[in-house]
């Protein structure tokens, strides 16, 4: 079934383009220009993935992110201005899973949605886009007792809920897909913060740090590992794992 994609920009020429080319992959793709009205649809409709322009009239794309993440969690590649920095970190950390700088090439937007619908299935189709086995059906990562609901972006042990920021989750779904893997800090970096942190990995230790805090401290296990000049892995959930 094909990805269905909703380009949210009120510049009508770059939408109607970026819509013809998305037709051209095979994608299914709605466009809106406003705002409000891409909230509303979003929130009706499930997509798999949402490209959403900052400048927006009516209601502007970092208000429609933080919406639509508190109603209903959908992949969001930003669509920024090639000075905004600010824009591209407050959009990570409410959630976008990747920006591109407008204006963009097209292979780079292109590239950039397959990637992102790759790392971040919707619900409905978790699972059927990547070959991750310990992701079930409904999107749920699982350690022993520990969950990450990926869709409702919720993180339980056993009964007790764990709150989370946007990097701390991100981090944490990315070490349970690839559990039993050692990933080194560049691509933690990577999959986590994004490319303008290159280089600055030691960031990657601290939300480490903050994780163990808020998981391993708390409940008494060791779940995730470091390994020595590479980087961090969470190892299969066994029974002794509980001190
Ligand atoms: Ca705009």
């Amino acid at each position: 079934m094909a990805a269905k994609i909703l380009v949210v920009e009120d510049e009508e020429k770059l939408a109607r383009f970026t819509q013809l080319e998305l037709l051209h992959e095979g994608y299914e793709v709605e466009t809106v220009g406003s705002g409000r009205k891409a909230l509303e649809m979003a929130v009706q409709h499930q997509y798999d993935l949402i490209l959403l322009d900052i400048m927006l009239p009516e209601l502007n794309g970092l208000e429609v992110l933080r919406r639509l993440m508190k109603e209903r969690p959908t992949p969001v590649i930003l669509l920024t201005a090639r000075d905004a920095v600010m824009d591209k970190v407050s959009g990570l950390d409410a959630g976008a899973v990747d920006y591109i700088t407008k204006p963009f090439a097209i292979e780079e937007l292109l590239a950039r949605i397959r990637v992102a619908l790759k790392l971040h299935p919707a619900v409905g189709n978790a699972g059927a886009a990547s070959a991750e086995g310990s992701r079930d059906e409904k999107g749920v990562l699982t350690w022993g007792p520990l969950s990450l609901d990926d869709p409702r972006h919720k993180v339980l042990y056993g009964t007790h809920e764990i709150t989370l920021t946007n990097r701390e989750f991100l981090m944490l779904k990315t070490l349970l897909e690839n559990k039993d893997i050692v990933l080194s800090r560049d691509t933690l970096l990577e999959r986590v913060c994004g490319y303008e942190y290159v280089g600055e990995t030691n960031v990657i230790d601290v939300y480490i740090r903050y994780l163990r805090s808020k998981i391993d401290d708390v409940f008494g296990v060791k779940m995730i590992h470091t390994v020595r000049g590479v980087g961090y892995v969470i190892k299969p959930w066994e029974e002794d794992e509980q001190k």
